[in-house]
């Protein structure tokens, strides 16, 4: 279903409003790891727009590694995310890790993220597939590319064909990076399937200092988005705040990356 053999146009996703994919504005989502209250989310959603960022991202539940890490405010975390919503009007991602949660997401989220850690929950996939929101589909820390293309039909097999796809760095013998940003899987993703791409240069790098540098070549690549971690203070965010950018930052970078598209022949 996602083969561009048999559809050669490209899927777009609507988003309330947005589209996602084709030739359409790069979308950048920015917004903390997790999130942390209503007024943080409040203050981070509006710079976000502020900056030219057209969506928010915030985790409600959260995979962490340790069981002892915060796992996320659970559903007052997507109340406190509907309220940044209501008064910015971005639309929200967040991450469902349990399809026992699906109801919530459904009342409060607009792009239903899966994680990594669950690109092969088929369980899950399943039962996303029988929605009609859209589905942000990570690739897995260790997984091929048709391992991941596989996890997207299961999606649609279910009916669901508002599936983004989502690099966010793989595994491999490298340490310096917290993960390895796979970019050739832009083109070779546009060129097996129809569907949008994003980029999440945060996870793929896990450290700030890099995110600029890597959200520029990814727009370059062909990608049709980004999802970026920022924070107000990122010393003190509850997870992953050593690759959150400030407000500031995200700003310069959204910037930088309307001229690269601009340079394509596209725009943000
Ligand atoms: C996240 O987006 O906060 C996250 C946990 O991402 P990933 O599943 O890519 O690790
Ligand atoms: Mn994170």
């Amino acid at each position: 279903l996602s083969n561009r053999m048999f559809h050669p146009e490209d899927t777009v996703v609507d988003v309330n409003g947005i589209q996602v994919g084709g030739e359409n504005p790069i979308v950048i989502i920015g917004g903390p790891c997790s999130v942390e209250g209503e007024s943080m989310m409040v203050e981070v959603a509006e710079k976000v727009k502020e900056a030219g960022g057209c969506m928010m991202r915030g985790g409600a539940y959260k995979p962490r590694t340790s069981p002892y890490a915060f796992q996320g405010m659970g559903e007052e975390g997507l109340i406190c995310m509907d309220k940044a919503r209501a008064k910015t009007g971005l639309p929200i991602v967040s991450e469902l890790m349990s399809a026992d949660k699906i109801d919530e997401f459904v009342k409060y989220v607009d792009i239903i993220q899966i994680g990594a850690r669950n690109m092969q929950n088929f369980d899950l996939l399943k039962a996303v597939g029988k929605l009609d929101k859209p589905i942000l589909l990570k690739r897995g820390l260790a997984n091929t590319i048709e391992e991941w293309i596989m996890s997207a039909e299961y999606i649609m097999a279910g009916g669901n064909k508002n599936v983004i796809l989502c690099e966010r760095g793989i595994r491999t013998f490298e340490k310096y990076t917290r993960n390895t940003l796979d970019l050739s899987v832009v083109p070779i993703i546009k060129q097996k399937t129809h569907l949008p791409i994003i980029i999440d240069p945060s996870h793929a790098t896990g450290d700030w200092k890099l995110i600029e540098s890597m959200s520029l070549a990814a727009i370059a690549a062909g990608a049709d988005g980004l999802i970026i971690e920022v924070h107000q203070n990122p010393e003190c965010a509850w997870s992953d705040g050593q690759q959150s950018l400030k407000p500031e930052k995200f700003k310069q970078v959204v910037e930088k990356c309307k001229k690269v598209a601009e340079a394509i022949g596209r725009s943000v």
